[in-house]
């Protein structure tokens, strides 16, 4: 059933979901005449059905839908039950969708839709401890466009907002599955890759630097191209500690900045 889609009135889950009512009246079902989905997606060899609207609020979320192979399985007698069974199950289900759409507003960042810097340090402490339990490498990239502030200053602050999501969807669509992509304020982000040693870690950054670097964004003052600077350090070769992989891998950021920009250093160019 997954990704069904089926129209308005055609049928007795669709009018179940409209008139906020269960269906079929008595609880019997004739695959005849009845449609459950579709045509093609009804029900075989039952005699009972009971489909119950999950409303919420006067909104109806969705429909539990039960069938018996025997007949008058779902009569007066226990469709009340059924029916209060069915409003607690509707509030669950609203309750967990809200704390997942709280989680991810809590979690991620707006405008790009990447981890916010708090989940990502939370992330970054778990990983950092399974890498020295394990004895296993975790390298750690920062990306920072570069002067970003002309961007800003002489196409507006929305282009500017227009080139950071883009930077955010290139990460997100070039890191490996378990790599971790956080958006750490301004036009900076930061990459985390398990297993991944400095050389590895190059490699994607410098995929990244091209990436951006050949990216043209039409804007109304005509094209804009951005170019961006990385830095890349690796736990433990580089620094021991969370505090020192970020410094470490900062400075690196900072010696590609100094050196020109559009470019990606690593421990041996600070
Ligand atoms: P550098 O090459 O040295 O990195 O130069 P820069 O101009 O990019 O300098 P820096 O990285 O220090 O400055 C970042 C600027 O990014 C400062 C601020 O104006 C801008 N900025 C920060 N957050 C946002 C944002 O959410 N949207 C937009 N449009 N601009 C932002
Ligand atoms: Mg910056
Ligand atoms: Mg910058």
């Amino acid at each position: 059933l997954k990704g069904l889609v089926f129209r308005d009135n055609t049928s007795l889950t669709a009018m179940a979901v409209k008139n906020r009512h269960y269906l079929p009246y008595r609880g019997d079902f004739d695959e005849k005449q009845h449609v459950v989905y579709t045509r093609k997606h009804n029900l075989h060899g039952m005699q009972s059905l009971l489909i119950l609207p999950l409303v919420v609020r006067e909104d109806a979320i969705g429909t539990l839908c039960l069938a018996a192979r025997r007949r008058d399985a779902f009569s007066n007698n226990v469709r009340p039950t059924l029916q209060v069974l069915g409003n607690q199950l509707a509030v669950s289900l609203a309750n967990a969708a809200s704390v997942r759409r709280l989680e991810e507003l809590a979690t991620t960042d707006g405008l790009t839709g990447c981890l916010n810097k708090r989940s990502f340090l939370d992330e970054l402490d778990r990983k950092l401890r399974s890498a020295e339990r394990f004895g296993r490498k975790l390298s750690l990239l920062i990306t920072d466009i570069d002067h970003f502030k002309n961007v800003n200053d002489v196409y507006g602050h929305a282009t500017g907002d227009v080139v950071i999501k883009e930077l955010g969807a290139i990460l997100r669509r070039m890191k490996r599955e378990t790599d971790i992509v956080a958006r750490f304020g301004g036009e900076e982000f930061c990459i985390l890759c398990e297993e991944t040693d400095t050389e590895g870690a190059v490699l994607l950054a410098e995929r990244v630097r091209e990436e951006l670097g050949s990216h043209v964004f039409q804007t109304e003052l005509g094209k804009l191209k951005v170019t961006a600077s990385l830095g890349v350090a690796t736990f433990p070769h580089d620094a021991k500690t969370q505090a020192a992989l970020f410094e470490t891998t900062d400075k690196a950021l900072y010696a590609a900045k100094r050196s020109g920009r559009n470019k990606v250093c690593t421990v041996k160019d600070i």
